[in-house]
């Protein structure tokens, strides 16, 4: 593909500086840098040329079909993934990447598998799941109950083997394409006590739909947080519905596992958008292993994968850490007034898109302010578990 020559191209010349600079008898430090950037450098320009080719494919395909790109790869991933968080205010960027981490336990995940199976029929788990939403908000419940029973029911149960059920990334799917007439979610039912809790936050999302329009903007920062939100309160009733108590806290310990693992890379982007400035990008993401090694981040970088977490994961990654600790904050909001919180969940769904510290305050989150509170608030409710082993 000759669109991306200019890069090979570029890291040639660069190359021949390096290896001028070198000869021009530099310091022993300065020496040992150039060195190691002859060195990535040659080994960049051994890269495989398939590997970019697909690379280029991706984002082709993500913006529906335009022309292939002229510019660079680097520069395109630069451009769509790394330059608009670099409009977001620092403070809280650097906060959720260095010092979230602190807050976030290590901790293994639960497979659905260790949660123990139930007899509910469809009729009963839904049953169940209406009686705790009437008791929770009586404008969501009526939503739900629409959802599960009225003629727009848009919520589907479906039974999937045992083999299947580990296999699925989610154990819900809510799809809201535009190609669809309207959204509906997925239910994988296994008969484990888990489907408790996927029911409503699959609700949850199809909850926000009905309050976004074709001119509302969906608030990108937030596509998860009514999820976790409903989620969360749903666990809490959970030990009337079938979970033990040990499983109830099975789900706060996945919760943290997810939590820890969306900081972790976020906080290897963070480095990486650090880097990013520097030119030619296959440079910046040499500064960035050594960084890692620096920071004693023990991931393996290497020049290809460095350059997925540049790549669409950046904004994943974000997006469920606000959602995760919005939900944290909200849910603790929720606890002392739940009529405040569910209007502060509506305005979260079509927040626009200014400042991220506008948006927090809009819905009174407070992590990026309180030293994670609410977050080691969560944290804590895992030392019965702790106390046991
Ligand atoms: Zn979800």
């Amino acid at each position: 593909m000759k669109s991306f020559t200019w890069d090979k191209q570029e890291l040639e010349e660069l190359l021949i500086q390096k290896k001028k600079l070198l000869e021009m008898k530099p310091s022993r430090k300065k020496r040992e840098g150039i060195e190691e950037d002859i060195e990535f450098l040659e080994e960049m320009l051994q890269l495989p040329q398939s590997l970019i080719e697909n690379y280029s494919e991706e984002l082709i395909v993500g913006e529906e079909a335009k022309p292939p790109r002229q510019e660079s790869l680097a520069h395109a991933l630069y451009q769509n993934y790394v330059k608009p968080y670099q409009n977001l205010t620092d403070k809280s960027f650097e906060h959720i990447a260095r010092e979230a981490i602190h807050s976030v336990p290590e901790v293994e995940a639960y497979s659905p598998s260790e949660f123990k199976k139930t007899i509910k029929s469809d009729q009963e788990l839904v049953a169940n799941v209406l009686e705790v939403l009437r008791k929770v908000n009586k404008e969501f419940a009526r939503f739900a109950e629409d959802t599960l029973y009225g003629p727009n029911r848009i919520v589907e149960l479906l039974p999937i083997s045992d083999e299947d059920y580990e296999m699925i990334p989610e154990l819900g799917t809510c799809y809201l394409d535009t190609f669809l007439p309207h959204p509906f979610a997925v239910i994988y039912r296994n008969q484990t006590v888990l489907e408790f809790n996927t029911l409503g936050h699959e609700l949850g999302h199809l909850y926000k739909e009905q309050f976004l329009s074709t001119q509302k903007e969906e608030n990108s920062y937030f596509l998860e947080l009514e999820g976790y939100f409903i989620e969360l309160i749903m666990n809490d009733f959970a030990q009337n519905y079938g979970y033990s108590q040990e499983e109830s806290l099975k789900e706060v310990q996945n919760r943290i596992h997810i939590i820890n693992t969306f900081i972790q890379n976020l906080n290897i982007q963070y480095y990486a958008s650090k880097f990013a400035k520097y030119s030619p990008y296959y440079l910046s993401i040499h500064k960035l292993e050594k960084e890692l090694e620096k920071q004693n981040i023990p991931i393996f970088i290497n020049k290809c994968n460095a350059i997925g977490y540049i790549d669409s994961d950046f904004d994943e990654n974000i997006m469920m850490i606000h959602s995760l600790l919005g939900a944290l904050d909200l849910y603790n909001l929720y606890r002392q007034d739940p009529e405040k919180a569910f209007y502060l969940l509506k305005r979260s769904f079509t927040l626009p898109t200014q400042s991220l510290e506008e948006y927090l305050e809009k819905i009174n989150a407070t992590y990026h302010q309180d030293g994670y509170t609410n977050l080691k608030k969560f944290v804590k409710r895992l030392e019965p578990i702790k106390r046991e082993s």
